[in-house]
């Protein structure tokens, strides 16, 4: 077979030319933080990654939001659309927690009424510093149409997976998600969407079911991990 072409090798993650117009995304066992200051082996955790996030990025497509996710083709590969990527990460905070908490002096875990949007610029050197909607316009990244698109896709989104997660008794606290560009203009989810980049929180032990345990050193990550995943597949793959 011929050696795949690597489009991008990350710490979680190695993306390949796929078939016809895709992506092949391969998911590691790795696990990284703090900019890749802090990183560590988990076993399994591709296997779980690639599976959480093949059944939450689906279940998004089966309720008509545009994602690059095609389909899951290995344990810890899957098939995507190729997108032209828009170095923007768009978070959504439903309760207060991680650097918001930090930046304005907030306990973690405070409700806010309205539900918050975070902007950042993805740039590893600049520490994906926050923006704002007309700095991400001024730098030529996205028109205010496509920003306010981005805005009502995410909030669909946010609406999908809260409903998803209180199903299988957690908390959605925040998440990150980044959009691409077909080939024909339209905007289209081109994210992961894993415990690595949400905060997922045990509804009834208030337990942290996402990366903070491997961010603040609280112990039984793979098994976290491996938790996520089987509460999703037992509600989704019937
Ligand atoms: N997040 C992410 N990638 C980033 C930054 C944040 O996936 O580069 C996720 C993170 O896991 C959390 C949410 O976005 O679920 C909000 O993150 P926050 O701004 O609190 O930053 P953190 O302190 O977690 O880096």
């Amino acid at each position: 077979m011929a050696e795949q072409e690597v489009l991008y090798n990350g710490s979680s993650k190695t993306v390949f030319r796929g078939e016809g117009d895709n992506i092949t995304i391969r998911f590691k066992d790795y696990i990284a933080a703090f900019y890749g200051i802090k990183g560590a082996r988990i076993e399994n955790k591709a296997r779980m990654n690639c599976s959480i996030s093949s059944l939450v990025l689906g279940y998004l497509n089966d309720n008509g939001i545009r994602t690059h996710f095609v389909a899951q083709t290995s344990d810890t590969e899957q098939q995507c659309r190729h997108v032209t990527h828009i170095p923007i990460e768009v978070i959504v905070r439903n309760v207060v927690a991680g650097s918001m908490a930090k930046r304005l002096g907030l306990e973690e875990g405070i409700v806010p009424e309205n539900t918050i949007f975070d902007l950042c610029l993805r740039d590893n050197e600049l520490g994906d510093p926050l923006i704002n909607d007309h700095h991400a316009v001024a730098l030529g990244l996205v028109s205010y149409e496509e920003l306010a698109e981005m805005y009502d896709v995410t909030s669909k989104v946010n609406s999908l997976l809260k409903e998803l997660y209180a199903k299988v008794g957690v908390t959605l606290v925040d998440f990150k998600i980044e959009f691409g560009r077909a080939a024909d203009g339209s905007l289209v989810l081109a994210d992961e969407l894993t415990p690595d980049t949400c905060r997922l929180w045990d509804v009834a032990t208030g337990e942290r079911l996402d990366k903070d345990r491997f961010r603040r050193d609280l112990g039984r990550v793979r098994e976290t991990y491996e938790d996520v995943a089987e509460r999703l597949a037992n509600l989704l793959n019937k």
